[in-house]
């Protein structure tokens, strides 16, 4: 099983003592490439200096996540302009819109998203996409930019069937995280997830957030980590019905196509 892990905050504070150690047992796992989420001002630089550090292995997305919009000034623009030049940036996000925390303003919100897109209009790069309790919005950014903007992921897909159908009918993919694995609140993605093509599905573990409550033993620190990936694609392949050496492949084949990562040498 070769896998890529599509959504790793792999620059977040919590690997700061063992991120070698944590890249090794995911690599021991099977998950031999990963793209590291920017999602802040101060994350995406972080996420590239990562992708930079280990080519061919690590990939970067450089965004601000609707959480941050607040901080999306004229100044983090041409920030995130200057990290987009560099090759190792391969989508252009997280952004989006979150109304479910609503850490920034509404407004802000919108802003923030609508000016990374315009970056994604410009670049040509797909999008790394975040919506949550804001579908509607969520739609109506997006169709601002119908034509223009290359393909896009809503990354964690958590939404409900008329929501990842409006996604699959414009041609966007969904990443699926160890949601599916929480018996509280993933359950309908159990069913869901039979309708999702493969060739527009792709996974991650949203490291170090949401860690697979179906993981034994469950580790104590809570921490989730890139080695769980296969564990999300064992439960996703069976939710689908079919073999996971068959659900590895095909989302590994879609996200190299997807994120265009160089061919492996
Ligand atoms: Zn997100």
């Amino acid at each position: 099983m070769e896998l890529i892990d599509i959504g790793v905050n792999l620059a977040h504070d919590s690997f700061d003592h063992d991120r070698d150690a944590v890249m090794e047992r995911a690599r021991d796992a099977g998950v031999g490439r990963m793209v590291v989420t920017g999602a802040s001002r101060e994350g995406s630089p972080k996420a590239l200096a990562l992708a930079r550090a280990h080519p061919g292995v690590l990939f970067a997305t450089a965004g601000v996540h609707p959480h941050h919009a607040s901080e999306y000034t004229d100044e983090c623009h041409a920030e995130l302009l200057e990290l987009h030049a560099h090759p190792e940036v391969v989508a252009v996000g997280e952004c989006g819109l979150d109304y479910f925390r609503d850490f920034s303003p509404r407004p802000a919100q919108r802003k923030a998203f609508e000016r990374q897109l315009e970056i994604a209009a410009g670049n040509g790069k797909p999008l790394f996409l975040h919506q949550r309790d804001a579908h509607d919005d969520f739609m109506g950014v997006m169709c601002e930019f119908e034509g223009r903007i290359g393909p896009a992921v809503v990354h964690c897909f958590t939404g409900t069937r008329e929501e990842l159908f409006a996604y699959l009918d414009r041609d966007w993919h969904v990443g699926i995280t160890g949601w599916l694995c929480d018996e509280r609140r993933g359950l309908h993605l159990r069913e869901l997830v039979r309708h999702v093509p493969a060739n527009r599905l792709m996974v991650e573990t949203d490291s170090p957030y949401l860690l697979p409550r179906t993981v034994r033993p469950q580790p104590s620190h809570r921490r989730n980590e890139p080695m769980y990936l296969p564990h999300i694609v064992e439960e996703l392949a069976r939710d689908r019905g079919e073999d996971p050496a068959r659900t590895a492949a095909a989302t590994t084949a879609t996200a190299e196509a997807f994120f265009r990562l160089p061919a492996r040498g």
